[in-house]
């Protein structure tokens, strides 16, 4: 049996990249898992086999964090379908960059309705659901903490207001047990963040180890705290020396 043998967790944006690899991972660790997508049904559905093929439970469930009801419902359905639950990775996010005057209204309301509004969403919902030992993961931003360069007004914004949900949540759901705590990833080779990509030699320098992490090495950072006792409120860079 894992750390996590018996718990169920919810991993928003569960199709692809840092989510598909959180919800292998926690169900490497014990957990039956469920996970959120919008247009990666294929992908979720594989990302259920895997979790199946550890002996876990797994569930796919369409759920587009940029819509209230959905984000709320996700912590809800999964609950029906597991029995319960334990564990919230907020991980579904964009990431849309560019310079301040480029970005649109459009672009200004669909990265706070899905990086921030369902963030709020779906972990007021979970909370509802959880016992003592509930935990709360949020994947934050390496931009949270330091902002390397133009464009990253409207993404910087939406990660840095997580810290400070991270913050309250602690202290609102400490008295019942449970924990809250927010995960900066640094350049992780995803679809969002391709290593290859034109901006990927500039991002690897900014770093102390001088490489994209995978979403693997992030995976486990979540898998940690998923499983530990005493750490609330806390922020932690899993950012290859990003923000030294
Ligand atoms: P990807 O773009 O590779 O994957 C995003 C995932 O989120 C997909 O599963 C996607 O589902 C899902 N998703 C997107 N929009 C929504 C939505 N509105 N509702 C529900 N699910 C949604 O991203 P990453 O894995 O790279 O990023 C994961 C998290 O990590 C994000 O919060 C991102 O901001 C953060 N991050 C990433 C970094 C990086 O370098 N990669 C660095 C720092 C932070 P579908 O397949 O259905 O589209």
């Amino acid at each position: 049996y894992g750390t996590l043998h018996g718990k169920v967790a919810l991993v928003t944006g569960g199709s692809r990249g840092i989510g598909a690899a959180t919800a292998r991972r926690l169900a490497r660790e014990g957990a039956d898992v469920a996970v959120t997508y919008v247009n990666g049904k294929e992908a979720a559905e594989e990302v259920v086999q895997a979790v199946q093929a550890l002996g876990r439970r797994g569930v796919a469930l369409r759920a587009d964090s940029a819509d209230p009801d959905e984000a709320a419902g996700a912590a809800r359905r999964t609950a029906e379908a597991l029995g319960r639950l334990d564990v919230l990775v907020n991980n579904a996010g964009v990431g849309v960059l560019g310079p301040l005057e480029d970005l649109s209204l459009t672009d200004v309301d669909q990265v706070l309705a899905v990086n921030v509004r369902g963030v709020f969403l779906t972990s007021r919902a979970a909370a509802a659901h959880m016992g003592a030992g509930g935990r709360i993961i949020t994947i934050g931003s390496c931009m949270a903490q330091r902002v390397p360069g133009p464009g990253g007004t409207l993404y910087a914004t939406s990660k840095s207001a997580l810290i400070g949900l991270t913050k309250a949540l602690a202290r609102e759901l400490g008295p019942r047990g449970i924990t809250a705590n927010i995960v900066h990833p640094g350049p992780i080779d995803t679809d969002m963040n391709p290593s290859n990509g034109p901006f990927a030699p500039a991002q690897s320098a900014m770093t102390a180890l001088g490489r994209f992490g995978t979403a693997e090495e992030v995976a486990s950072t979540v898998a940690y705290l998923a499983a530990a006792e005493f750490i609330t409120g806390a922020e932690f860079a899993v950012d290859g020396g990003h923000a030294a």
